[in-house]
């Protein structure tokens, strides 16, 4: 795949300004509006890059765009245009390079992705490389939990022969093949207020039965087995002389293994305040399953394609869900980080290296173009 590096290294110009136009289009998860016209910008660019393309908007909205291919097969190409932005921030902080680093909003998580895979699959065409068809799969929801999203994109994935999932990768040669589950609880308690000097039997505590629950959570964490359990929202009552009606908890849950989501869901199901007049109302669930490993085959390759442009190759297991989690439990093979190199996702100092898009959209190219083994 050195000549679609050298492809892509001799076109990087071009490609920045690809990167640029879909920076500045602002497309916050939030924002339908915006995520449409985000979508109308990524649809014409994708139809002028890619050969013979023919795109849909699926219900959720998801964006697919197929291009067809001269091997057997499909990949999928899978990515968000969403980001955790809100709108404006282009205004204040819109796409910029200095010294080979580019900055803005979503430009790693996951705008860089898109622009890469896009590209790789202009590479092949370009060069006269074979590859099998490609499926572009884009949604709008990534950021805040795929839920409107999810079937349609489970579907349009389903039957295909590899999921290579665009989020944000970490140096050159990085892949992900691995990533916890995520559950996001909260939990509303109801009490008894009463005053808490004359009449304290009166009342039942809410921010008192939270407390105690927030232990036994705590308690439910297993760092040894990648279980790890956060609460982060604890907050309830009004006054330190009134017993407190109300509290709440909001709860991050991960889990490495499909047992332990379930060890630490039924924990939490199960769990009842000391004081029976507290009454719970929970919420939430397990919004990504945990992603135990890619397929053997898709990391054997990434090897030797790293191997072959002449970078270190380094799979990682990570804490963070993504999609990858939910097409993987849909049975299908799945290699996740193959976006950009850089760093800060979600957060202002966000970047992405632009030295390494060409070695970024060679892996990308040679994973597209490489076949899965008989079966
Ligand atoms: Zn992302």
């Amino acid at each position: 795949m050195e000549e679609v590096r050298d492809w892509a290294a001799e076109r990087l110009d071009e490609i920045v300004d690809d990167l640029a136009v879909l920076v500045d289009t602002e497309t916050p998860s939030t924002d339908s509006v915006l995520l449409a016209d985000g979508r109308a910008v990524l649809t014409g660019w994708v139809l002028e890059s890619w050969t013979d393309a023919a795109a849909s908007t699926l219900p959720g909205p998801v964006l697919q765009v197929d291009t067809p291919g001269s091997l057997p097969g499909t990949v999928v190409l899978l990515g968000h245009i969403d980001t955790v932005f809100d709108a404006g921030t282009v205004a204040r902080r819109p796409f910029s390079v200095t010294d080979g680093i580019a900055r803005g909003p979503g430009v790693f998580d996951m705008k860089a992705g898109l622009v890469q895979g896009v590209s790789a699959v202009a590479a092949l065409d370009a060069l006269g490389i074979p590859r099998p068809t490609v499926r572009l799969i884009v949604n709008e929801d990534e950021e805040v939990g795929t839920v409107a999203s999810r079937d349609a994109m489970v579907a349009a994935a389903t039957g295909c022969t590899a999921v290579l999932v665009l989020e944000p990768g970490a140096e050159a040669g990085t892949v992900k093949t691995a990533r916890k589950g995520v559950g996001l609880w909260q939990v509303a308690a109801t009490g008894v207020a009463a005053h808490a000097g004359l009449d304290p039997e009166a009342g039942s505590s809410a921010v008192h039965a939270l407390a105690a629950l927030t232990c036994h959570l705590v308690g439910l964490a297993d760092p040894a087995a990648g279980t790890t359990v956060n609460v982060g929202v604890l907050a309830g009552g009004t006054r330190a002389n009134v017993v407190a009606e109300h509290a709440r908890l909001e709860i991050d849950v991960r889990a490495r293994t499909a047992s332990e989501a379930e060890r630490v869901g039924s924990a939490l199901a199960a769990w009842a305040p000391p004081d029976p007049r507290v009454r719970l109302h929970v919420t939430g669930g397990w919004n990504r399953p945990p992603w135990q490993a890619s397929a053997t085959w898709l990391v054997d390759r990434a090897r030797a394609v790293t191997a072959s442009l002449g970078v270190p190759f380094d799979a990682r297991e990570v804490g963070g869900g993504s999609d990858g989690n939910i097409l993987a439990a849909a049975g299908l093979p799945v290699l996740d980080g193959l976006g950009a190199s850089g760093g800060g996702a979600h957060a202002e100092h966000e970047y992405v290296v632009l030295d390494d898009l060409p070695v970024r959209i060679a892996l990308l190219a040679g994973l597209v173009a490489g076949s899965p083994p008989a079966r």
